[in-house]
């Protein structure tokens, strides 16, 4: 048993085991620090892997006999590093976030006291923590934090899901109970992150019974559009519960208005004598620049240069409504720059929670106790683990300035991304060029054609193919020398018309997303020649086929 102890802490705070937990982690950061190149977004070269790969893995993995060394241990934690993703200055494939250190700390201490969220008696500093940073950031998000609540879940997707839960729930509070009627709708837009789809399916409501709504030249929801789609749901007999605001869209950054969402909702609603529909702002992503909601552009105290605040103001002109959401959520483990899973779900009036509570009866081994205040049997997890700690650190590490200090850096390096590719490669355009923010998508086209012909529906659908099929050709460049300089991609940026014919056609973009503190403006020229390089090689392939 003895050995069996030596794996874990120590019961009465004895140094030498201390020592030895410390000697375990010098190591392995020592190793990880010497798998890191500036020049790599790669630990060490990326690993190759065979097509049966992980089919060998399978076949070869098995619970040893005996368990090994701690050595061995720290060789095989390497091993798994070796290849993986680092975010140095050139890794600009997406939102993946490098974890400050504030936030790793916050994750060992919620580690190292292992309490359960789900309870204050079995985890009092995750409920402690949690009923901070639901404060903190409620005021950031201008929300009553003596009304407002929430906790921290399952990704920007929890987020999505349980502001359809209590959608529902408002509009049927016996749907808890009787299951959901048949005759609810869900409205988000074109531009909005798939996690409502998985929503509505998982609540019972049906994909079917999401409506997607048309974007704008700016790609946020047309809300001319919602008002045709919400009357069209309304005539059939439909219920419109729930109207997804995304403000920040994960590959173009559009911003939906939540004010005039929310406007345009509430009278198309009453004028049918229906109740208002729950408005979650998924913001996921872009709610971080709500730190700029309070930020005096007039006296610019940060003294940022005039574009860069420029571009700041024209969020934070749609970032200011976010209170006007009845829910929204930050995942931390995006902007907010903490390790993974850390999104932060707050709704406006802490009383809708009560709407999908359980009974404390229905939970008997806790919560229902003369002691313990803290039960949060509203969440879809039973056990929760603390990510709230990791949160409560960054926020009081970085501070508001702090943040503010990042983000302007991901517009400022966007901006002067966007300036010199405009400059240097002519047939290639900003596909999001009236989004500041921390991604700029672009689109390869062959001469004479570009994204404002596209966009406004002027191209023929060969035409758009072609283009896709030259973008996927610089795709393929991208992905196979991603180890230099990783960019990211996607094949629906948008739906556009074309002139010979009435459907909708997916437009493929490449992305520069901006989420490693490293990155800098300065770094910006070798991405630039790097998408020139791969122009030229895609325009040198394909040269003897068009010939
Ligand atoms: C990332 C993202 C999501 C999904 O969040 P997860 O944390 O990955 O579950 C949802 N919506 C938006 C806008 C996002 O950017």
């Amino acid at each position: 048993m003895k050995d069996i102890q030596r794996l874990f802490p120590s019961e009465d705070g004895n140094g030498e085991r201390r020592d030895e937990l410390i000697t375990l982690l010098t190591a392995l950061l020592k190793n990880m620090d010497d798998l890191k190149d500036i020049n790599q977004v790669t630990l060490g070269p990326p690993k190759k892997k065979s097509s049966d790969f992980y089919k060998h893995l399978t076949t070869s993995s098995f619970v040893p006999q005996v368990g090994g060394s701690f050595t061995d241990m720290i060789d095989s934690m390497t091993d798994l590093m070796k290849g993986h993703p680092f975010q140095s200055r050139n890794f600009l494939t997406n939102v993946l976030p490098m974890a400050s250190t504030p936030g790793l700390i916050g994750q060992f201490t919620a580690s190292l006291l292992n309490g359960n969220n789900l309870w204050d008696v079995y985890g009092p500093a995750g409920a402690e923590a949690e009923t901070k940073v639901i404060a903190m950031m409620s005021k950031i998000a201008g929300y009553d934090s003596e009304r407002s609540w929430g906790y921290t879940t399952w990704g920007g997707q929890g987020a999505v899901f349980t502001g359809l839960r209590l959608a529902i729930a408002k509009y049927a509070p016996d749907a808890v109970a009787e299951g959901v009627p048949n005759n609810l709708y869900v409205f988000s837009s074109e531009q909005a992150h798939y996690s409502l789809l998985k929503s509505a399916e998982a609540t019972g409501i049906g994909r079917n019974h999401v409506i997607k709504v048309r974007t704008k030249a700016d790609q946020s929801m047309d809300e001319d559009d919602l008002e045709e789609k919400l009357i069209k749901v309304i005539e059939a007999d439909g219920i419109p519960v729930y109207i997804v605001a995304t403000t920040g869209t994960t590959d173009n950054f559009g911003i939906d208005n939540i004010q005039q969402i929310k406007a345009t909702a509430e009278k198309t609603t009453r004028a049918h004598s229906l109740p208002s529909a729950h408005i979650h702002a998924d913001s996921a992503l872009g709610g971080f620049y709500a730190f700029f909601n309070d930020y005096d552009f007039t006296t610019n105290s940060l003294q940022l240069e005039d574009d860069v605040l420029q571009g700041l103001q024209k969020i934070q002109l749609r970032m200011k409504h976010l209170h006007l959401a009845d829910s929204l959520c930050f995942d931390f483990q995006k902007l907010g720059q903490t390790p993974y899973v850390t999104s932060l779900f707050l709704v406006r009036e802490k009383q809708d929670l009560r709407l999908i509570d359980l009974d404390a009866s229905e939970s008997p081994y806790v919560g229902d106790r003369g002691y313990g205040d803290y039960h949060t049997s509203y969440t879809l997890e039973c056990s929760r683990m603390a990510s709230s700690i990791s949160i409560l650190a960054a926020l009081n590490l970085f501070g508001i300035e702090g943040y503010q200090v990042l983000l302007a850096n991901y517009v400022r390096v966007n901006l002067a991304f966007r300036k010199e590719l405009m400059e240097r490669l002519s047939n290639i355009s900003v596909t999001n060029h009236d989004n500041p923010g921390p991604v700029t998508a672009f689109r390869l086209y062959a001469k004479d054609l570009d994204w404002q012909m596209e966009s406004a529906g002027r191209l023929t659908k060969q035409q758009i193919t072609d283009t896709n099929q030259r973008n996927e050709a610089l795709f393929e460049y991208f992905g196979e020398h991603r180890a230099r300089i990783f960019l990211g991609d996607t094949k629906k940026f948008d739906m556009v018309q074309y002139v010979d014919g009435d459907s909708l056609l997916p437009v493929y973009v490449s992305k520069v997303f901006t989420i490693s503190p490293y990155t800098e403006t300065e770094h910006m020229s070798a991405v630039v020649d790097f998408i020139e390089e791969a122009v030229k090689y895609t325009e040198k392939v394909e040269e003897p086929i068009l010939c």
